[in-house]
């Protein structure tokens, strides 16, 4: 079992104010696999006061040099990657090939294109007799969840990085080792003290005492939206920027023309990947009402594919949830899917047979299910598909468009001009044309209670950046060298 028992702060490793630890339980043997310290509010005092400390100086540092930092960041990421799987792999649960490739691989490419960025990007511009020119927000402190944590947190800190942000990380208590990790390689590539702080413990009590921090300037945040509710109230008091990424319902939208094999095995990939806690996950797959019976059909076939079991042992397509509350709550919204009678047609609430150990839920798909039943309206978060029938295309925009979230979508059709007529009445941040891939360097986030902001690529650099303009006399040299350069 590992003990960390220090957090990082001003560029050393400290030990923690707060007395108590926080145990990580592995969620295939549900074996306490190490313990972090549960920090409290001196922590992030602590941590702040670094991070405001070493401000001027590192965003005054040239954008490229921070790019240097990053690509070595990148570098060091990448030679413990294999090591950084298996964590992972044990605090997640997800299998060790798809963690290597998703859970590893993502953030070590987002290290490389903020590292790039920070070069490429146009931190001035001319307008009138302005020249307005993009500065870091200031202090900012990135709370991040456990379904992707090292992926949330490189989208979070490498970009404020580029920017020219100091950092504090507060990561999620459940999937916390990926973290220490990072700030080891970042304290072995000699970033100044300060610029990066990492700090452990629970959202209310370490989390709220950063949000309410006078010091901190900006709060990024990806989490639930019961929580972005929570950061958002507690930060207006000080009016922080607040940039949330929360959770959502996706819509996948088949239209009668489309090729139904594909759509339906992309749908479900889409919905099941990590079991389902993804937060831009495939929940709903509309579908024509005359098509039902054979998407149904379709979609058993291809749910007979994600073989649940050990993450570790090479087979399985599904690892176990993260955590026993997690499970529960979704056998919950399976036991409520069925009061609320949709059709069961395949898996349900019961463990899957032979994984006595670890907290395993059977790949579940609902038909028929109602459009405002709680199951087709609430993020469920775990490996649970729901299938709604639609009459015509305004009704599956209606449908599509019918929750409370706005995060992801997809649609399917016969060709991409007719899918992407359908994509634009759809109230999200992203839709998957015909089976288009994610995109680290397009925006990511949220319409609605999906959240506010977007992150990736030089949209979520300038989540952390500040416009200033300076008025010149329309004949300033400083207005002229810039438009020539
Ligand atoms: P969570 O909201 O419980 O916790 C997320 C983080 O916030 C953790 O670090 C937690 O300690 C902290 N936190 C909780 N309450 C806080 C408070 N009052 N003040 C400050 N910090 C607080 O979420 P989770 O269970 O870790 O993650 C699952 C949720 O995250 C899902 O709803 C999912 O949809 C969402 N999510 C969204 C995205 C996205 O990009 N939109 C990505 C991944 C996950």
């Amino acid at each position: 079992m590992q003990k960390r028992d220090t957090l990082y702060i001003n560029g050393k490793w400290v030990p923690a104010s707060g007395r108590n630890t926080i145990d990580v339980i592995n969620a295939s043997t549900e074996e306490v696999m190490a313990s972090i310290p549960d920090g409290d509010e001196n922590d992030a005092n602590a941590a702040v006061a670094a991070a405001r400390a070493a401000f001027d100086a590192w965003s005054t540092t040239p954008p490229a040099k921070r790019g240097e930092y990053l690509r070595k960041i990148q570098e060091g990421l990448k030679a413990r990657s294999e090591e950084l799987a298996k964590i992972i792999t044990g605090e997640v649960g997800m299998p060790l090939k798809l963690s290597a490739m998703i859970q590893v691989g993502s953030p070590v490419a987002n290290f490389g294109i903020y590292a790039k960025l920070a070069n490429a990007f146009q931190w001035q511009e001319v307008t009138g007799n302005s020249l307005v020119v993009r500065e870091p927000v200031g202090v900012a402190v990135c709370i991040t969840p456990w379904n992707y944590p090292l992926h949330q947190i490189a989208a979070k800190v490498a970009a404020a990085l580029a920017a020219g942000c100091t950092v504090v990380l507060k990561p999620s208590e459940v999937a916390p080792l990926n973290a220490f990790v990072l700030a080891e390689v970042i304290d072995s590539v000699g970033l100044p003290p300060g610029v990066f702080n990492l700090v452990t413990g629970t959202g209310p009590v370490i989390g709220e005492a950063l949000v309410r921090h006078p010091d901190v300037d900006m709060i990024s945040f990806t989490g639930s939206t019961r929580a972005g509710k929570r950061i958002s109230e507690v930060a207006s008091a000080s009016v922080k920027r607040v940039a949330l990424e929360l959770g959502g319902k996706s819509a996948s939208v088949i239209l009668d023309d489309a090729d139904f094999a594909a759509a339906v095995k992309g749908t479900i990939n889409a919905c099941f990947l990590n079991s389902g806690q993804t937060c831009s996950a495939h929940t709903r797959m509309l579908v024509p009402e005359s098509r039902y019976e054979e998407v149904a059909k379709l979609a058993v076939e291809a749910a007979k594919g994600f073989t649940v079991g050990d993450p570790f042992g090479g087979a399985a397509r599904l690892g176990p949830l993260i955590s026993d509350a997690q499970r529960e709550r979704v056998r919950n919204y399976i036991r409520k899917g069925m009061e609320e009678g949709a059709e069961l047609l395949c898996g349900g609430p019961d463990a899957p047979e032979g994984l006595p150990k670890g907290y395993y839920v059977k790949p579940t798909i609902f038909g028929r299910v109602k459009p405002d039943s709680t199951i087709a309206q609430e993020e469920i978060f775990g490996p649970v598909l729901s299938i709604i029938t639609y009459r015509d295309e305004d009704e599956a925009a209606k449908i599509a468009n019918g929750t409370l979230y706005g995060l992801s979508g997809a649609v399917w059709a016969g060709s991409d001009e007719r899918a992407m007529k359908m994509a634009r009445r759809m109230r999200t941040g992203q839709v998957e044309i015909n089976g288009g891939q994610f995109n680290l360097g397009a925006p990511f986030g949220g319409y609605k209670q999906s959240g506010r902001g977007r992150e990736m690529g030089a949209y979520g650099l300038e989540e952390f950046l500040e416009y200033k303009s300076l008025q010149f006399r329309p004949d300033a040299a400083a207005l002229k060298e810039d438009a020539a350069g």
